[in-house]
């Protein structure tokens, strides 16, 4: 079975970790400090903090930039848990914007009309590796004073014209084991304010920035120098991950060809990095997964549910209509695009693809 996700992990892990773990100083330390300073590099940042998952960087940028209780955050509702859940741990609310159909992500003609006098935020999400719409995005956010939170989880290394994810406002990433670089767990938060960068240290710790001494509530979202470790390692092969997975994507762009299959656009002038090539089944999607498990060729749904319409935000008392997003999650489904495939798997992966055989659906015709 070809597994829609799995970690590259080779000697230099190895060894990274066993070197950490001979050393005695197992919790944040130089591994860490190593790791912060190469993906601000990456980032083209000035200062990058190291957490203890993406989840964490999240809802410690929202504390960072003291938003909470009484403020609206707009966001997507097509998107993993994490991007709503932060800003509820934050004590804010969610604000859900509907999504651009050739995108997956953030539509930005919609933000603007979802604005309050408590909106504090806008987090966009780079949703499958694809930089959201940032230029039209900055442009509202300057425009109404607001703060970019920048769900970049799914994204390290991607571009819009030319400029890093996570360099337009605060950048929040995952090292989670299945995402483009990983350190089992981990998180990173990227931003150019040196003073944001200050109280995201104090509130990974404790609040404490003299030992023993509490300035305000802090967390211990800390990374641990083994985690770091691991993800010192894989950012060296972040470059040579990314080609690989663009160069995947690029080969089933060219070969895979089904009147109910309609392939991922990466918008002009973006970098789009692959953590997901993601597919619209117009058909039974259920059947079509079948037949690709049949052929050898596992697949994943990302995500089956808008987060609005998860039983908890339903509790909430979450009700809107997202009419974009409710028919895409009934469509996508995400191919292995790993840079770990070979030749072979990239054949039978494709070829799994165009040998479907699905009924005609009305999924298509607008839901009734
Ligand atoms: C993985 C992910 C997160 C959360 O990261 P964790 O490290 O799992 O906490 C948040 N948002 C998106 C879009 C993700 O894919």
């Amino acid at each position: 079975m070809i597994s829609v996700a799995r970690p590259q992990i080779g000697p230099e892990e190895e060894e990274a970790v066993l070197a950490v773990l001979r050393s005695g100083m197992l919790a944040q330390g130089p591994e860490v400090a190593r790791l912060e300073a190469a993906f601000a590099a990456v980032c083209g940042v000035t200062h990058a903090v190291a957490v203890s998952n993406g989840t964490a960087a999240l809802f410690l940028a929202l504390r960072a930039h003291d938003i909470g209780p009484g403020d609206e955050v707009i966001t997507t509702p097509f998107s993993f848990i994490a991007t709503g859940n932060s800003i509820l741990m934050a004590g804010a609310r969610p604000v859900f914007v509907d999504i651009d159909e050739q995108t997956f992500n953030l539509d930005p003609d919609q933000v603007e009309a979802a604005i309050t006098p408590a909106t504090r935020a806008i987090m966009p999400v780079h949703l499958y590796g694809q930089p959201a719409a940032m230029d039209a995005l900055c442009a509202i956010a300057e425009r109404h004073g607001l703060v970019i939170i920048e769900d970049a989880a799914q994204a390290i290394g991607a571009h819009d014209q030319g400029r890093p994810v996570g360099s337009f406002g605060t950048g929040c990433f995952s090292l989670y084991a299945t995402k483009n670089i990983m350190s089992g767990e981990g998180g990173m938060i990227t931003t150019n304010d040196p003073q944001i960068a200050d109280r995201l240290r104090l509130l990974r710790s404790h609040g404490s920035r003299v030992r023993y001494y509490h300035d305000f509530l802090g967390y211990n979202f800390r990374m641990t120098d083994l985690q770091a470790a691991i993800g010192n390692a894989q950012l060296a092969k972040l470059e040579r991950f990314t080609e690989r997975r663009i160069a995947n994507a690029a080969y089933f762009d060219q070969t895979i060809a089904h009147p109910q299959v309609l392939k991922p656009l990466a918008r002009p002038g973006v970098r789009h990095v692959y953590h997901q090539y993601t597919v619209r089944i117009l058909g039974d999607r259920d059947e079509a997964m079948r037949q690709l498990r049949a052929a050898g060729v596992d697949t994943a749904v990302f995500y089956p549910l808008p987060i609005p319409h998860q039983p908890m935000y339903r509790a909430l008392g979450y009700n809107q209509s997202l009419p974009v997003a409710e028919r895409l999650s009934g469509q996508v489904l995400s191919l292995p695009v790993h840079p770990g495939l070979t030749d072979e798997d990239l054949a039978c992966i494709s070829g799994a693809l165009n040998a479907l055989s699905l009924e005609t659906t009305e999924v298509l015709s607008s839901s009734g």
